[in-house]
Parts: C-alpha cells; sequence; structure tokens
C-alpha cells in the first residue's frame, strides 16, 4: 500500500489549499515544500480578495460572480486575515470616462448577490477625505467595496488546518524526482536526507517551477506554460485613509496602492513576462520608476525610487491570455491515464479562488478513492472562529486578558492569530513574561510558538511571512533573533 493518498509538491497557496481540503476528506496527504511555505508568489501577491473588477471590460461576468461569492467565503471563513476595505478610484479626464467607472460599479455591486458590504457610491473628492491625499484637484471619484488578505498568513493558516486534520507537512524538503508507476514514487530531499515515500495520487502545484518540475521531475512536460512577474513597492505611508486607491495608469493599466502594516504604501502592480529562475526574482529599475512615476500621477507626496524601502515581486504560472480567459477554475488539469496514477497539475490563478480550484481539483479524485464531501467553504481557519464584524470586540478581548498589550500590538496578534492568540501569550499577566523583545514587539514566546507549530525555522520566516515585523526590526535585533532561533530547540522537524 501507498504510503499517501496524495502527495503534493509546493507549499504555496495552491498546495496547502488543496492539502487542507483534500485532508479535511479524509485523504492521507503529504505536502512538500522546498523552502519555507508562501516564500515563492504566494506572498507576492496584491493580498487583494476581489471580484476583478477589470474582468468585467473582457465580459468574464460569470468570473466576477464565482470569484464575488469567494470574497464573502473568505470573510465568513478567516475574518482576522481578511479585511472589509473601500477602494477609490479616482475619475481622470484622460483615462476611463466616468459613465463608464460608474457603469461597471453598478453591475459589479450587482454580481455581488449575497453581499453585506456596502455597494458602490460616487464621492466628490474635494469635501471627503479621500481627496486630501491626491494631488490634482480630481471633482469625482467612485469608491466600492473589496476585500484586503494578508497572502502569506493565509498560506500558513491552510497548512496549519491541513497539519490539525492529519496532513504532513514538509519544508525544506525538495522533490527531486518521480516516477510514474500504478503509484507515484517520489525522491525527496529532506532536510538534507534522501527520503522515497509512494502515493496513490500527485498534485504539482510548485508555481513558477511548475513546467520545469513537469519535465525534469516528473517527465511529462506541460504543452504551454507561461511565467508572468508581479511587482509591487513599499515606501513610506502616502496617505491617512484606510482606502486602497486605484488609479488608472495613462497606459490603462491598473495601479493599486494600499496601506501596509500602518506605517507605509503597498503600491503595484504591474504583471509582466518572465523568463529567468523563479528562486531570484526581482525588480528592475524601469519597474520601480515606473510605479513610483504612477503615483506621482495622483498623490500629492512625491516619491522617487530612493524612498522604496523594499520592493516585493514574484513569479508565477499565467494560464491563459485577454484573448483567452483562462476556466473558472485557473489553470487545474487533471491528468488519468488508464492504468497509471492520477496527476493534478496546479498553475496559477488568483488568490480569491485559490479555494474553490483546490475544492474542484480534490473532486477529481472522487472516482479512485472513497472520500467525504465538500466542506472548505463552511469551516474556518484556524483563528477565524468569530463573525468579521467583532473584530474590534476580539481586540478588545485581549486587550482585556493581556492588559499589557497596547491598541496597535494587540490589533497586529488579532489579525495574524485571532481567536487562537491564547496558543501564543499563554497566560502571561506582564510583557516581561514573554521573555526577550526583538524589535519593537516581537517577544521570544511569539518566536517559540512560530518555530513549535508554524514550520518557522529561520529570521525571515517570521520577519517577512509569520509577520512583517522585519519593516521595522533594527539590524541588532534582527541578529539578536537570529541568534535565539539558532539555539531554541522547538523547530518542528529540526
Ligand atoms: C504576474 C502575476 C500576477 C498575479 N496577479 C494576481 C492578482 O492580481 N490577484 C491575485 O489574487 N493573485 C495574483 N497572482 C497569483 C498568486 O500569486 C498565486 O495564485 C498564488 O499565490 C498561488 O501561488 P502558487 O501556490 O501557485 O505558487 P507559489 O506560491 O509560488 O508556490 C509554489 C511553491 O512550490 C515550491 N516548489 C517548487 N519546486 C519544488 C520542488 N521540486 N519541491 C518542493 N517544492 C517546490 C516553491 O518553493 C514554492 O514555494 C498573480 C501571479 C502572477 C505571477
Amino acid at each position: 500500500m501507498a504510503d499517501y493518498d496524495l502527495a503534493i509538491i509546493g507549499g504555496g497557496l495552491n498546495g496547502v489549499s488543496v492539502a487542507r481540503d483534500a485532508a479535511g476528506r479524509g485523504l492521507r496527504v503529504i505536502l512538500v515544500e522546498q523552502g519555507d511555505l508562501g516564500a515563492a508568489a504566494s506572498s507576492a501577491t496584491p493580498r487583494m480578495i476581489n471580484g476583478d473588477l477589470a474582468m468585467l471590460e473582457r465580459r468574464g461576468f460569470w468570473r466576477v460572480r464565482t470569484a464575488l461569492a469567494e470574497r464573502d467565503i473568505w470573510k465568513r471563513i478567516a475574518p482576522h486575515l481578511v479585511r472589509p476595505v473601500r477602494f477609490v478610484i479616482p475619475a481622470h479626464s484622460e483615462e476611463r470616462p466616468p459613465w463608464l467607472l460608474r457603469l461597471g460599479l453598478v453591475l459589479y455591486d450587482r454580481l455581488a448577490l449575497h453581499s453585506d458590504l456596502p455597494e458602490s457610491a460616487a464621492v466628490d473628492v474635494t469635501h471627503h477625505p479621500v481627496g486630501n491625499a491626491l494631488k490634482r484637484p480630481f471633482g469625482t471619484a467612485f469608491e466600492y467595496s473589496d476585500c484586503m488578505v494578508d497572502d502569506s498568513r493565509l498560506v500558513i493558516a491552510h497548512a496549519l488546518d491541513a497539519a490539525e486534520r492529519g496532513a504532513d507537512i514538509r519544508t525544506g524538503a525538495r522533490c527531486v524526482r518521480a516516477d510514474r508507476l500504478d503509484t507515484w514514487r517520489l525522491a525527496v530531499i529532506d532536510r538534507g536526507r534522501r527520503q522515497v515515500i509512494t502515493a496513490r495520487a500527485l498534485a504539482n502545484a510548485s508555481g513558477a517551477w511548475t513546467a520545469s518540475v513537469a519535465e525534469t521531475i516528473l517527465r511529462l512536460p506541460l504543452q504551454r506554460a507561461e511565467v508572468g512577474k508581479i511587482s509591487q513597492i513599499i515606501v513610506r505611508r502616502l496617505f491617512d485613509t484606510d482606502n486602497v486607491y486605484v488609479f488608472q495608469n495613462n497606459d490603462r493599466r491598473l495601479i493599486f496602492a494600499s496601506p501596509y502594516q500602518r506605517d507605509f504604501t503597498l503600491i503595484g502592480t504591474i504583471a509582466t513576462p518572465f523568463k529567468g529562475d523563479p528562486a531570484v526574482v526581482s525588480m528592475t529599475a524601469d519597474e520601480v520608476a515606473y510605479l513610483c512615476d504612477a503615483a506621482n500621477r495622483y498623490f500629492r507626496e512625491h516619491i522617487d525610487p530612493s524612498d522604496v524601502i523594499r520592493t516585493v515581486a514574484g513569479a508565477n504560472m499565467v494560464m491563459g491570455t485577454a484573448h483567452q480567459p483562462r476556466s473558472g477554475h485557473g489553470g487545474v488539469t487533471f491528468d488519468a491515464t488508464r492504468g497509471k496514477a492520477p496527476l493534478l497539475t496546479i498553475g496559477g490563478g488568483e488568490v480569491t479562488t485559490a479555494r474553490r480550484r483546490a475544492e474542484w481539483a480534490v473532486s477529481r479524485l472522487t472516482p479512485f478513492y472513497p472520500m467525504s464531501p465538500r466542506w472548505t467553504a463552511g469551516a474556518p481557519l484556524p483563528g477565524g472562529d468569530f463573525e468579521w464584524a467583532r473584530f474590534d470586540a476580539q481586540v478588545d478581548q485581549a486587550r482585556e486578558r493581556w492588559r499589557f498589550l497596547g491598541e496597535d500590538h494587540a490589533r497586529r496578534l488579532v489579525e495574524a492569530y485571532g481567536s487562537r492568540l491564547a496558543a501564543v501569550l499563554g497566560d502571561a499577566r506582564e510583557k516581561a513574561d514573554l521573555g526577550a523583545v526583538f524589535g519593537p514587539e516581537l517577544t521570544a514566546a511569539e518566536v517559540r510558538y512560530l518555530m513549535a507549530r508554524e514550520w518557522a525555522r529561520f529570521p525571515d520566516d517570521i520577519l517577512w511571512r509569520r509577520s512583517k515585523l522585519g519593516l521595522t526590526m533594527p539590524p541588532a535585533d534582527r541578529e539578536a533573533l537570529a541568534a535565539f532561533m539558532a539555539v531554541e530547540p522547538g523547530a518542528i522537524g529540526r
């Protein structure tokens, strides 16, 4: 008998979503991730949970409606990670005309069938706070509702849920060979040790590596695989409101500027074709300058490339083009050649539809195994068992229980761990009970929790993925954190 029912290559959002879905349906699952969970494209997304407004111009009405339904599900199952936000599009005489924007937004509202988010509206920016940051005297802007998500924590939450439902999640484990017989036989280098794993089915969810994994590891090349790059910059905070601004640049690309970790602004996105090594995706000087110029057309505060604090870039499969749109399930293909073990390939697709994509993918295996029905739409992710409208109450409760927490600290912790905060803070009565502090607020207790429960092994796993505290951590504290983690015995799989 095979060791597992399903082996998954890749611990990005697609891989962990499949792992969660399949483990919850009773399959024996193993996921191998060569680096850290979510370290590639899944921590470089535009962080949006949306229906993709621009898709309306391509008449993708069904896709928009499906994604908006998923948006409501995310709000229900991950209220700590997903936050409703008012998006703002300033109307600009040289770009899409205001009547077209208004019409598109009315349609967008209608396609969100059961949403409880406020509908779109036209606002007079000369008398509205959203106008304060804008450079030109725009007369009108359009506001509409969508959501933002902490993308890398969404990956961790899925991995946690999958593991709690029995999945074996291995980081630092690279699949180097897979032989397809009546079962799959995988060779994995797991933290330096070679191991052979057998599984009845395989999912290739290796993101930008999908084609190279197919060609060199599975030796079953894909017919058509393009890789795209997404690029974003982080600068100081350019506006005071909680809105996300959507600019129509003069080349008709949509540029987003969103509040990022309280003191910063994230500006993106440019999707461009990518040909290099997915392990080293970086932004060119031209791409940085392009985003600065785009922001400078709209915001009063001027930014130069020298103001960029960090660039965030990732690559992934791009399934389909404007002329040849993707299917409703993103880029999932299923191959069940007679007498051979089944193969799922899951490439690209938006964050918003990841749950549905995984559900669809795992359902392809129903003829092969007895498994329980679909379940992920109704089950909260770890820490998400409260209503999103009660997020502030959750923060207040945390501050009552752990009286030493400041408002911002409590808010960050609830955003990260939701109702599971006690697993991090325990019965601490004062901050000193949480041990050493790195930077403004990362405590030894939180580091220990992340190493013992969330697969963190190195400082960057914590500073850039389990949190974004790398933005504010001084170099000396970073070194102290590295020294602390090097001798801490609690890491999973160490
Ligand atoms: C150009 C572009 C634009 C995008 N735009 C949007 C957008 O507007 N909105 C949106 O929601 N999403 C967008 N995304 C998509 C989003 O980034 C991804 O859909 C999502 O993050 C899922 O990624 P993934 O799991 O497929 O890949 P990844 O997160 O890259 O994960 C793949 C993982 O596989 C691992 N791996 C590779 N080879 C092996 C091996 N041999 N053994 C073990 N592990 C291996 C890698 O280390 C990596 O961690 C965009 C992506 C791109 C590229």
